[in-house]
């Protein structure tokens, strides 16, 4: 099912980005014969695996649970090959019990009619608190009521990426590049992009820039009412192999009223994290398509950008104490034998999702730039596509995005202010919470 327009094959085709985005469609290239002749190079500000990339992590679930067919349809398909022929060895299915307490309930019905629609018997509603502790083996409920869904499951995300990085390389057929890109090679006068300025000076030319640089990629194009990086927090509590072996049986645990969320352990590490409304980093910069001025005066724009650990000074990543005591309460809650003050979380981050005012992926033509394709707009939940989204990716550029995502991924028709945007109803927890101010309120010591 795809819309179809003729798109002829680029010669060249610039990637800017290797996450989950930028890497998967690199694969698919060179796996589609229509691109046998196109010179393919990837671009990244860093060596891979990108230290502080989101899609480079201890573990990422994988499910097909969502309030949107479409999602729910291309999450099972990509599903059906972490569990054969794609990096299986990283994905393990535990289960995953999606509970709420709140109006998240609603996103919860909606995702269980949608995966019961996928004709599973592995579905089993929890009614109440009881059913809740029993299934998940906790302390305390977290959430009134929910479901778990046996068939879902998490994916060692760094060891994924690392298996899809050795499978391009086999090709031969990409160019890796280790360069930070600063500014897209823009042609105002013809409204085309010929590929990339890097900071080095050096340029990088091709008929298709393919612009997949996750949270960054609100620095190289105006995307003001478009996406946005918010940071979310992650925490990780080492744990002796016996209490890993105990965890590991247990099911993903997800609270969408309040976000949190716990993983099974992986590499002996327990991660608590939130899926919420995360923080905001309005950081000033130059408006990245200002046209050249004769008096050399800049434009600036205001956008929420990414503060990592690369940024720091330090080189380490301290977090607001507001996200600390969050995963520590919600520990204490479910596990409290794990959350004694002898057993101090000893690793934390902020990872920073690329949010669109729908939670849908952005995978498009830009509208005004011939030459331009952006695929970004992760919005927390695009790892589990890592399988089939490259796929996608280029059926977009030749101009079939399919059917059942036209209207999502296309290019917004308005830019809408952030305060407006209502996500995919999936997000809990604290709203408009600005990362320099909560940092003021206390930083998280480990
Ligand atoms: C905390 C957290 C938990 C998540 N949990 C889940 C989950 O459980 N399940 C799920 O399915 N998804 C999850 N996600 C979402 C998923 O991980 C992301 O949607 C996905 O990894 C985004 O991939 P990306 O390619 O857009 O970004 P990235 O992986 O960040 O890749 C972007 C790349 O662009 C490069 N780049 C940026 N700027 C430049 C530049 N100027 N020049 C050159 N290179 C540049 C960066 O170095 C980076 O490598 C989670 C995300 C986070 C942050």
């Amino acid at each position: 099912m795809s819309s179809t327009k003729r798109v002829d094959v680029p010669s060249s085709i610039l990637i800017i980005g290797s996450g989950v985005f930028g890497l998967s469609t690199a694969h698919s290239l060179c796996k589609n014969p229509l691109f046998k002749e196109t010179s393919i190079t990837l671009v990244d500000r860093q060596p891979f695996p990108t230290p502080d990339g989101s899609s480079i992590d201890t573990s990422r679930i994988i499910r097909p649970d969502y309030a949107s067919p479409p999602y729910t349809r291309l999450a099972s398909s990509a599903q059906s090959l972490w569990r054969t022929t794609f990096a299986p060895q990283h994905y393990h299915e535990n289960g995953l019990c999606i509970t709420a307490s709140g109006p998240e309930q609603k996103y919860v019905s909606a995702s269980l009619a949608n995966v019961k629609a996928l004709g599973t018997d592995k579905v089993k509603i929890l009614n109440n608190t009881e059913h809740i502790k029993r299934v998940c083996g906790i302390a305390n409920a977290s959430g009134s009521t929910g479901y778990v869904n046996w068939s879902s499951g998490w994916a060692d995300a760094e060891g994924a990426m690392r298996w899809l990085r050795h499978e391009v390389e086999s090709f031969s057929r990409v160019q890796f590049i280790i360069r930070t890109v600063k500014s897209l090679l823009i042609d105002h006068t013809k409204s085309t992009v010929s590929g990339a300025l890097l900071h080095d000076g050096s340029t990088l030319i091709a008929d298709l820039t393919i612009l997949a640089a996750g949270a960054w990629t609100p620095s190289l194009l105006d995307l003001r009412g478009i996406c946005k990086a918010t940071g979310q927090v992650l925490y990780y509590l080492p744990l002796s192999p016996s209490e890993e072996a105990q965890l590991a049986k247990r099911p993903t645990l997800l609270n969408l009223s309040t976000g949190l969320f716990m993983i099974p352990p992986s590499q002996g590490l327990l991660k608590i994290a939130r899926h919420g409304h995360g923080y905001v980093n309005p950081t000033t910069i130059p408006h990245p398509e200002a046209k050249a001025t004769s008096s050399g005066s800049t434009a600036t724009i205001t956008v929420s950008l990414p503060y990592t650990h690369l940024d720091s000074p330090t080189n380490t990543q301290s977090v607001p104490q507001e996200g600390q005591s969050a995963c520590r309460t919600f520990l204490a809650n479910i596990h409290p034998t794990l959350a004694t003050p002898s057993r101090p979380f000893t690793k934390s981050r902020i990872c920073w999702y690329t949010d669109t005012r729908t939670g849908d992926f952005l995978i498009s033509y830009h509208p005004t730039y011939s030459g331009l394709f952006v695929a970004t707009g992760g919005s927390g939940h695009a790892f589990k596509f890592l399988p089939v989204i490259g796929d996608s990716i280029v059926e977009c550029v030749l101009g079939r995005t399919p059917e059942d995502f036209r209207g999502l991924w296309e290019w917004p028709k308005e830019r809408v202010p952030e305060e407006m945007w209502g996500g995919d109803g999936s997000r809990g927890g604290p709203v408009g919470m600005v990362l320099a101010a909560e940092m003021t309120k206390g930083q998280s010591k480990l």
